[in-house]
């Protein structure tokens, strides 16, 4: 049986985990590196980088290059690259397909199944986007599981000890907060809350501003138009941003940066931590009201909390630690890895879901994984008012029913307008779906009873059902988001994704050969200068005219779209070049 893999699909990095021999264990990426930078590029030639290659090609390909795609999952963002329309999900499942590839290196055999990881806070529509992700770079999406609970699980398998705690979980564009209780093979998720738009991201842009502004000041230029030094200074200040979680002063330093009549201008600064604390205080402020709100659904005081887990790289920076402090009273514990805990949750969970029965450690006992709903769930009623049928940080798996009836009389049809999120007018709450139930009996209005259920699966995925009551007839109805990728859409990604990765071998070779076929037609243009009048005219129009076949061939070629036969044209047209400019490249070596 192959092996469940546990993914943190971050905002800005990723994590694999494995359960090798009861623990588990993080996959290397093909870098060496423990994390995947969740950032992809298409190159001018059609080639695709994924995580560290594609981070270290940004500044050079801003435009072709994307990163945090996580913040638009379940939105109706999109890139067009080359004609092709490239959606949130489709770009995610290049990540995935990424790290499913590292996962097979490692253990040495095909991965199929996994268990992702998302912020608390998403909501049904950014589940659904993040399980076809899945779907579409081939794997079989076994469970998508929050991430604190899932940072709690791998924590709870290390200290058995029952408590409630406190997961703070500040990433690169998410904020979580969860109070889950350990208990006796339980792991209790009571209530979460969250903001799905603060995180690391957001303190590297003021930063970015800081610098734009201090080079304005001196330079007089806005340097917020220039998009590759904009690249550049976002890196830096990432850079800065992570050096003061452990100095108190750092220098940034961006040579040729940008230029001013012909003139090039360097960029050098220092950041004190400070400043950064000043520039960044209100981002941190705003963890606040969640850290209340999710202790006041929870029913817990501070005093009561055990341990408070930090996870996500933005917990390293000392002004949001001081800030948890300050919050609970509590010094945060130091002894999980912020970065890698949420992927070995999902692990663990993945190897629980095979029927390998692991044990919170200490207590003996199969592991129960009780997880909440993070926003309230409701249909639209007369008035425009959002009736709730499933208060939010409700447990889950569960399953709601309320009978409504009609407003209208001999209404023959009704609307089911469903709806996430905690404003008592519909139209404040974001729209998941909608359907009509249709052939209601003719009857004055409040006389038919439809029952609308709710049912949330284990994913916090949910699915909608109305039954009228008077007919019995339950119509089947499937909850439609604008925002959702169809099934077709997503089998042509499928597709296009098999389609891509079926091409692999010969796109490399292609590569390689346009690379070394490039170097050729180089050094005989150098050689054609070189020789100069000596070359024999004839000679010299054979090698002009295989330059100009190769070149052409060269230009033309794109790896995304390259075929067999394009392959054996470039390759003959090497050589052909080869043979003419034989005879001429000791002129290369005379000069
Ligand atoms: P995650 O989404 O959990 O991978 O968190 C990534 C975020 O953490 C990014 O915004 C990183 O810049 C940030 N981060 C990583 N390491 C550090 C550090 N040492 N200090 C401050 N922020 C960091």
């Amino acid at each position: 049986m192959s092996k469940v893999i546990g993914i943190d699909l971050g905002t800005t990095n990723s994590c694999v985990s494995v359960v090798e021999n009861g623990q588990p264990v993080i996959v290397p990426s093909s870098s060496g590196a423990r994390t995947t930078p969740s950032v992809v590029a298409f190159a001018k030639n059609g080639e695709r980088f994924v995580g560290e290659t594609a981070k270290r090609q940004a500044a050079t390909n801003p435009d072709r290059t994307i990163s945090s795609v996580k913040r638009h999952m379940g939105t109706d963002w999109s890139i067009r690259i080359d004609g092709t329309e490239y959606k949130p999900q489709t770009i995610s499942s290049m990540v995935l397909r990424q790290l499913k590839k590292d996962a097979e290196d490692f253990l040495g055999e095909p991965v199929t199944e996994a268990v992702i990881t998302v912020p608390a806070y998403f909501n049904d529509i950014q589940r659904q986007a993040t399980k076809d992700a899945g779907r579409i770079a081939g794997l079989e999406v076994k469970r998508i599981i929050n991430e604190p609970t899932s940072a709690a699980l791998s924590y709870g398998l290390d200290h058995g000890e029952a408590q409630k705690v406190m997961v703070y979980d500040l990433g690169g564009g998410t904020f979580d907060v969860s109070i889950i209780e350990i208990g006796d093979g339980v792991i209790e998720v009571l209530a979460t809350a969250g903001d799905n738009h603060l995180g690391g991201d957001d303190f590297d842009e003021r930063i970015v501003r800081w610098i734009a502004e201090e080079f304005k000041k001196e330079h007089r230029i806005d340097i917020t138009r220039d998009f590759s030094a904009m690249q550049r200074i976002r890196e830096a200040a990432e850079q800065a941003k992570k050096e003061l979680s452990t100095s108190e002063i750092t220098n940034i330093v961006l040579p040729y940066l940008t230029q001013a009549k012909g003139e090039p201008l360097h960029l050098e600064t220092s950041l004190t931590r400070a400043k950064f604390q000043e520039l960044i205080w209100d981002l941190v402020e705003r963890t606040a009201g969640p850290v209340q709100s999710a202790l006041s659904d929870a029913g817990v005081k501070t005093s009561e909390l055990g341990r408070i887990l930090l996870v996500g790289g933005s917990t390293r920076i000392p002004a949001v630690q001081d800030k948890v402090k300050a919050l609970t009273g509590k010094e945060p514990s130091k002894n999980i890895n912020p970065d890698e805990c949420v992927a070995m949750g999902a692990a663990i969970l993945g190897s629980t879901l095979q029927g390998q029965s692991l044990v919170a450690a200490g207590t003996g006992k199969d592991l129960l994984l009780l997880d909440v709903t993070p926003l309230s769930l409701s249909i639209e009623t007369v008035g425009g008012v959002a009736t709730k049928l499933v208060d939010r940080n409700s447990t889950v798996p569960t399953r709601y029913s309320r009978v409504f009836s009609t407003a209208a009389p001999y209404q023959r049809e009704v609307e089911i307008h469903v709806l996430q999120g905690e404003r008592p007018m519909a139209r404040d709450n974001k729209t998941i779906g909608k359907f009509k139930l249709k052939g209601i009996r003719r009857a004055p209005a409040g006389v038919p009873q439809i029952e609308v259920t709710f049912d949330i699966d284990a994913n916090g995925i949910l699915k909608v059902s109305a039954r009228d009551l008077d007919t019995g007839k339950s119509q089947s109805i499937t909850i439609t988001a604008d925002d959702r990728m169809s099934d077709a859409e997503i089998e042509q990604a499928i597709y296009d994704a098999q389609q891509y990765a079926g091409q692999d071998t010969l796109r490399r070779e292609a590569l390689e050969l346009t690379g070394e076929a490039q170097n050729v037609a180089n050094r005989a243009q150098r050689a054609l200068n070189a020789g100069g009048k000596q070359i024999e005219k004839a000679v010299k129009k054979q090698v002009k005219n295989d330059i100009n076949v190769l070149s052409k061939l060269l230009g033309k070629f794109r790896a995304d779209r390259v075929t067999e036969e394009e392959v054996e044209k470039i390759r003959q047209a090497k050589s052909d070049l080869e043979r003419s400019s034989a005879g001429i490249m000791h002129y290369l070596d005379e000069n």
